[in-house]
């Protein structure tokens, strides 16, 4: 059997992309300079992948920004605005990404939306009656013979027709059926050029096929294929796909003319047993998902091998694959220094996979495979009793009952007895927590956390800069103020630190969109809470002011979703185990006379299943409780809030009123405010501030634009249920932008308030 992944991370060992690319931006260097750093990262893992000994290297996997943000300039799908202002290559696509603010003109950057089921980031590609699909950019090409010339005949990757005409957003009148044969020839086009330059395999992601498909989708998906795949000559095509089963479409997948299938076995509850009921079509390859590419456990190779096994019942052409990108996990844990072995026998980064990889290979290959080396110490240390459990933790969990998720008195009567407590005036203005993080802040943080600096140095900075954002706020002329977050690297990473149960990485950075990276704790144990987390930093915020101060918390369902999850407990049993300790700071910061409390639930509709059918029973059904359950024993004037990224949460609206939260602050600005209409048609309860402007762009809004946007949420709002707020956190960007953006956050909402009136 032979060996392949599906991508590599790109961001670098140490982020090495990230922060050029943002010297870059700031006009620090180069585009030579930025396209070198790109060269030695894509070299290095060209490398490293070699010396494994796999056997399907990827290309193209490598990106600047985005995947399908490199398709939709591949594919000309790219919006006149962006090419309008005239610049270079390189900044066109990053307009696209960021947006653009200067000489040239101001727009906005592109829609950006979850990839998937991941906290991974792609840009959504708009689609208008006039955009011309075609073959114009040269990117696979250019990075393929790059690789060839290094001395590796790589495995192309590209998003496939199907998913990028399913991910775009179209505009204007047309649909992506009318895309069909412009998309079809462009792809067909891509194959010819690959073959021409000596590709044997190209690899089109077909993600979108793990979703629910109908049949409409269905027939668009064949009919790419059957238009392109008759192109294909000598290379042959593998059709990959990942995050799921393809249930919907097993047969047709299996019909059309690719050389190779890519399934995945790890999150595709169905995936074997689809192979077992219809079979595997001769004569083509079987990219099997076996590894699991979003988790850092190491792989058990029995289990692996029991299913390898299994599968050759119905092929003997199989490629021992992961079950997706490795993008998803950190590079490589050569970096974790101080990580005890103990703890890091266990993981496996994406390094480490490309070596289970080979050692799979190894086993499969042996006469006996139970008997080789590698099998039996992969079978020795999943024998080892890896944590001791908390009793009182479990037990905890398991004698909760229906009414410790609900809380009293019902939503009505608390609204009026906070809007009586809290007085403030119509539309308040507040902020989602984090103030920007300055050189100041995280060079502080890094000191500390090397113990170069004591703990008084620390606290008394921290103050500072607390004392500093209040002023700030209140000169701004915010309603409802927070401290700032500047004690956080990360809102899930400093709860994980802060939590028994939880091991923390040095280096484990993943990338979550474009040069932003994040860096998920790893939940070890049974989970709870040691001591207070925030009630420092918030009480002392809240002593330097008469406003209301937000004590802020990440939820329970959020931490989980952007931890890597233990895979020998349930995701259920997990999310009560860290709801429990934040129920038990939700009280800690109510007692200490916090009266707003946002716990925030950023990640919630993100680990949302694929398919409607397995919705409640896979997620909701104890997602939703464990968020009623942190902040089901606080007082009725006690404010909860809660913030999400992203508002795709049409589908699940209810379950979001659900959460039986106060007040609930979210995206909106990026997706044109579409989720306002679901709002009112759904009566929804929650008081709501949709985001009115973007932070992940670093332009700044002008008054009157955030004046438009809170008269387009006033005419589907009642007026007291509105809050005005930018639609996330403000920690990556500058104060340059902030402080002007607020001030006219804060005076559109002033107006608004006298127009009002
Ligand atoms: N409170 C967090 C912050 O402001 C929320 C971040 C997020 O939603 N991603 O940074
Ligand atoms: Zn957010």
């Amino acid at each position: 059997m032979k060996t392949s992944i599906i991508g590599y991370p790109r961001i670098g060992n140490l982020r090495e992309l990230k922060f050029e690319s943002e010297k870059y931006f700031r006009g620090e260097i180069t585009a030579a300079e930025l396209e070198k750093t790109a060269k030695e990262i894509r070299s290095y893992n060209l490398d490293i992948q070699k010396k494994s000994g796999l056997d399907f290297i990827p290309s193209n996997d490598f990106s600047f920004y985005d995947g399908v943000l490199d398709t939709a300039f591949l594919l000309n799908a790219v919006p006149e605005r962006y090419t309008a202002l005239g610049l270079s290559k390189l900044d066109t696509y990053f307009a696209a990404a960021r947006g653009y603010q200067g000489e040239k003109g101001d727009v906005k950057a592109l829609a950006m939306k979850k990839w998937y089921n991941t906290n991974y980031h792609y840009m959504v590609p708009e689609i208008d009656d006039a955009t011309e699909i075609k073959l114009v950019g040269t990117k696979p090409f250019e990075l393929f013979g790059e690789a060839l010339a290094a001395g590796v005949r790589t495995k192309p990757v590209i998003i496939g027709a199907y998913t990028f005409l399913k991910l775009a957003r179209y505009k204007g009148s047309k649909k992506a059926a009318d895309f069909l044969d412009s998309t079809a020839a462009a792809y067909s086009e891509i194959l010819k050029k690959l073959g021409e330059l000596g590709a044997e395999w190209v690899q089109f992601d077909e993600p979108s096929l793990v979703t629910d498909m109908t049949a409409e989708d269905i027939q668009l998906f064949v009919s790419l294929y059957e238009k392109i795949l008759p192109n294909k000559d000598s290379v042959r095509v593998l059709v990959q796909t990942y995050f799921g089963d393809v249930r919907d479409c097993y047969n047709e997948l299996c019909g059309l003319d690719a050389d190779g299938i890519g399934l995945d076995f790890k999150e595709g509850r169905l995936t074997s047993e689809l192979v077992r009921k219809n079979g595997f079509p001769d004569g083509k390859t079987l990219f099997a998902g076996v590894i699991n590419g979003k988790n850092i456990w190491r792989s058990n190779y029995a289990s692996a091998l029991s299913l390898l096994t299994e599968l050759e019942k119905h092929t003997h052409d199989i490629v021992i694959n992961t079950s997706c990108s490795l993008l998803h996990v950190p590079c490589t844990l050569a970096n974790e220094t101080k990580l005890a072995d103990r703890f890091k026998k266990h993981f496996a980064y994406a390094e480490e996979k490309l070596a289970e990889l080979a050692e799979l290979r190894k086993i499969t290959e042996a006469e006996c495979p139970a008997e080789t080396e590698e099998y039996r110490r992969n079978e020795a240390l999943h024998a080892e009793p890896r944590i001791v459990g908390n009793e009182a933790v479990r037990k905890k969990v398991a004698s909760l009952t229906e009414k410790d998720f609900v809380r009293l008195p019902e939503f009505a009567e608390r609204e009026r007895i906070q809007k009586a407590r809290l007085g403030l005036p119509l539309f308040p203005t507040t902020t989602i927590g984090s103030f920007p993080q300055t050189a100041d802040v995280k060079a502080k943080r890094s000191s500390y956390r090397k113990g170069e600096i004591s703990d008084s140095e620390y606290e008394f900075f921290m103050e500072k800069k607390i004392a500093e954002c209040i002023a700030l706020q209140e000169e701004i002329g915010l309603d409802v103020l927070v401290h700032g977050e500047f004690e956080r690297n990360d809102m899930v990473e400093y709860f994980g630190e802060c939590l028994d149960g939880y091991l923390f990485t040095e280096k484990a950075w993943v990338q979550s969109y474009g040069t932003r990276c994040v860096k998920p704790p790893v939940i070890w144990g049974d989970i709870s809470r040691a001591k207070p987390m925030t009630v420092k930093w918030s009480v002392y915020a809240q002593s330097l002011t008469d406003r209301p101060m937000k004590g802020m918390l990440t939820g329970p369902v959020t931490i989980l979703n952007w931890s890597f999850p233990r895979e020998d407990i349930s995701l259920r049993e997990s999310a009560l185990q860290i709801a429990l300790a934040i129920r038990e700071e939700v009280l800690d910061l109510e007692a200490n006379g916090i009266s707003i409390i946002q716990v925030d639930e950023a990640a919630l509709r993100e680990k949302l299943p694929l398919r409607r059918a397995d919705w409640r029973e896979e997620y909701l059904d104890w997602a939703i409780p464990a968020f009623r359950y942190v902040h089901s024993g606080v007082k009725p004037g006690t404010q909860i809030h809660t913030h999400m990224c992203y508002s795709e949460f049409a589908d699940i609206i209810r379950d979001i009123d659900d959460m039986d939260a106060d007040v609930i602050t979210f995206e909106a600005s990026r997706s044109d405010l579409t989720i306002l209409d679901v709002l009112k048609q759904n009566d929804f309860r929650t008081e709501v501030g949709p985001g009115v402007y973007d932070i992940h762009s670093p332009r700044v809004p002008s008054k009157e634009e955030i004046k438009a946007a809170i008269a387009k949420m006033r005419e589907r709002i009642p007026a007291e249920k509105l809050w005005v707020n930018p639609d996330c956190g403000l920690k990556t960007r500058g104060n340059e932008e902030t402080v002007p953006s607020l001030k006219n956050l804060v005076n559109a909402a002033k107006e608004a308030r006298n127009e009002n009136s």
